[in-house]
C-alpha cells in the first residue's frame, strides 16, 4: 500500500537516501532494495550515500523516551521517505519489548547490557527489526518469501526468534543433528508456526552446502528465497540506536561526551556506533576491543592489513573473526576502498581513523582474569565478550588519565548474557549466573522438527511442497 503510492511521487524519490555499494561497481538502490537483496551485485556492502543529521532538540528529547521510541526516531531519519512514521513506530514497539539496562559500575563508568532479548545476545537488536521491516515490505506488496539458512547454533536461534510469528515470511533452518547443544536446538524447535526446523544427518558444512545449492537451483528460482545474513544494511541501521539510548541515559546536562568500548568481531556493532556519531551523537572515541584475532589493532598501528586465516579459537567465540566483513564499510567512510578479500584498493585517511579509534587485542588469559577481577572489585558479572571490552576500556583509561578526569564518561558494551557461558564463569567465580526467564521456560515446551538424510533432493522436494 504505502510503499507503492509513495514510489510514484517524484519529490519522494528525490528525498530518499540511496545506498551505494562499497565496491563502487553497482547502481545505487533504495533501502527496500538493499534490505531485500542483502549483498550488492558487485559483491560489495551497501552504505547510505547521505548520513542524516539528528536535530539537537530530538537528541535531548531522547532523555525522557523509551527504547522503542528512540529507535523509531533514529530509524525515521533514514526511512522517513520510505515508510510512514507511525508504521515504523509500530514495528519498533513490537521489536523492542525487552529491557536495556545500563549498569553504573563506578563514577563515570557504565556497562550497557544488550543481553535481555529472546536469545540473550545483542544480535536480537538488529535481527528483530530487520525481520519486521522485511515482513512490512512483503505484506505491502502482497508477497511472501522464505528465509533459508543453516546454523551451527546461535545464529539460527536469533534468526528463528526474530522472524517468529510474522505473516509474510516462512523460515527454514537446517542444523547438523549431532553438533548443536540441546539448549540451542530447543531455542529453534519450540517456536513452531512459520519456523520450520530440519535436522540434517551431517555436519554444519553439509547444511551450508545444501543451502547454497538451493539458492542456485533453477527449480526453486521462482520462489523468493533470502538468507537474512549479517551484512544486511537492515541489521546495521538498528545498531545505531543503542548508542543514542546509552548516551541519553547518562547525559544529565546534555553536553556529555562518551567513549564507547565495543567487543568486536565482524565490526557490525562498531559500525552502528560510527554511524551514530556521524549523525551527530557526542562520542569522543570508540575503543575497538578484539580477542587474539588482532588484525584490526595491527592495521591501525602499522597501516598494513593482514587477514588472519584460519582465525584463532578464543573463548569470546563470536569474535573469532580473521577478516571483519564490515571493515570495508569503515574504510569507505574514511575515504578508502577495500574489496571483499581484504585488499586495499585505495587507502583511507588512517590519521583520522587513529584519532577516532583506540584498538587493543586481549588474550584469553587476560579475559579470564578480567572476569574474576571485575566481580571481585565491582560485583560486575561479565562474560568473555564483555570482559574483552571492559579490559580495553581500563587500559585506555590508564593511558589517557587526564582526559578521564575532565568529566569524560565511559560505556562498555556487554553483548551476551553471562548465563550463556555458565561453565566458564562457574570455574572463575564459583557460581553460575541465573538463566534469563526466556531460557528457563523453554525446557518444558515440546519440540518439533523434521529429520532428513544428508540429501539435497529431499530438501528440495520439501521446499517445493511447502
Ligand atoms: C556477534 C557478536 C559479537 C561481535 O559483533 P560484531 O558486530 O561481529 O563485531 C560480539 N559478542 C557477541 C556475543 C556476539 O554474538
Amino acid at each position: 500500500m504505502g510503499v507503492r503510492r509513495r514510489a510514484s511521487g517524484l519529490i519522494m524519490k528525490i528525498n530518499r537516501i540511496k545506498y551505494y555499494s562499497t565496491n563502487q561497481n553497482a547502481p545505487e538502490v533504495s533501502f527496500r532494495e538493499a534490505l531485500l537483496k542483502g549483498l550488492a551485485p558487485d559483491g560489495g556492502l551497501y552504505m547510505p550515500s547521505v548520513i542524516p543529521q539528528i536535530d539537537r532538540d530530538i537528541l535531548l528529547s531522547f532523555r525522557s523516551k523509551k527504547y522503542h521510541e528512540i529507535a523509531s526516531d533514529v530509524l525515521d531519519c533514514f526511512l522517513k521517505d520510505e515508510i510512514e512514521t507511525n508504521i515504523l513506530h509500530g514495528l519498533c514497539r513490537d521489536a523492542y519489548n525487552f529491557a536495556v539496562p545500563l549498569e553504573k559500575v563506578t563514577t563515570g563508568n557504565y556497562i550497557l547490557r544488550l543481553d535481555q532479548g529472546p536469545t540473550a545476545s545483542f544480535k536480537d537488536f538488529a535481527a528483530r527489526i530487520m525481520a519486521r521491516l522485511m515482513n512490512y515490505y512483503m505484506s505491502a506488496a502482497g508477497e511472501r518469501f522464505t528465509i533459508l539458512t543453516a546454523t551451527s547454533g546461535d545464529t539460527g536461534s536469533a534468526v528463528a526468534n526474530a522472524f517468529h510469528g510474522l505473516e509474510n515470511i516462512d523460515v527454514i533452518i537446517l542444523f547438523p543433528h549431532n553438533e548443536v547443544s540441546a539448549m540451542q536446538r530447543r531455542q529453534m524447535t519450540t517456536l513452531k508456526g512459520n519456523i520450520r526446523v530440519i535436522a540434517i544427518d551431517g555436519k554444519f558444512d553439509d547444511c551450508q552446502q545444501m543451502v547454497k545449492k538451493a539458492f542456485l537451483d533453477p527449480a526453486l528460482a521462482n520462489l523468493q528465497l533470502s538468507s537474512a545474513n549479517s551484512i544486511n544494511i537492515g541489521r546495521l541501521l538498528p545498531q545505531t540506536v543503542y548508542y543514542f539510548y546509552a548516551w541519553s541515559r547518562v547525559a544529565a546536562k546534555g553536553n556529555e561526551m562518551v567513549v564507547f568500548s565495543v567487543p568486536s568481531g565482524n565490526l557490525g556493532n562498531l559500525m552502528g556506533g560510527i554511524l551514530a556519531r556521524e549523525m551527530g551523537l557526542p562520542v569522543s572515541r570508540f575503543i575497538i576491543a578484539t580477542n587474539g584475532n588482532n588484525e584490526v589493532p595491527e592495521y591501525l598501528k602499522t597501516g598494513i592489513y593482514k587477514v588472519i586465516a584460519p582465525s584463532f579459537d578464543c573463548i569470546s567465540n563470536a569474535m573469532n573473526v580473521g577478516h571483519p566483513s564490515n571493515l570495508a564499510r569503515i574504510v569507505a567512510l574514511y575515504g578508502g576502498m577495500m574489496n571483499e578479500k581484504g585488499i586495499i584498493l585505495k587507502h583511507p585517511d588512517l590519521e583520522r581513523m587513529r584519532k577516532d579509534f583506540f584498538s587493543l587485542s586481549i588474550s584469553d588469559e587476560v579475559t579470564r582474569k578480567t572476569i574474576s577481577d571485575s566481580y571481585k572489585k565491582h560485583k560486575a558479572i561479565l562474560e568473555p565478550h564483555g570482559a574483552v571490552a571492559w579490559k580495553c576500556m581500563e587500559s585506555y583509561r590508564e593511558q589517557t588519565g587526564s582526559e578521564a578526569q575532565a568529566g569524560q564518561l565511559f560505556i562498555s558494551l556487554e553483548t551476551a548474557h553471562p548465563a550463556k557461558f555458565g561453565d566458564e564463569i562457574c570455574r572463575l567465580l564459583g557460581f553460575s549466573p541465573p538463566l534469563p526467564s526466556s531460557f528457563e521456560s523453554i525446557s518444558e515446551i515440546p519440540e518439533e522438527f523434521i529429520e532428513f538424510k544428508n540429501d539435497y533432493i529431499e530438501l528440495r522436494d520439501y521446499i517445493l511442497k511447502h
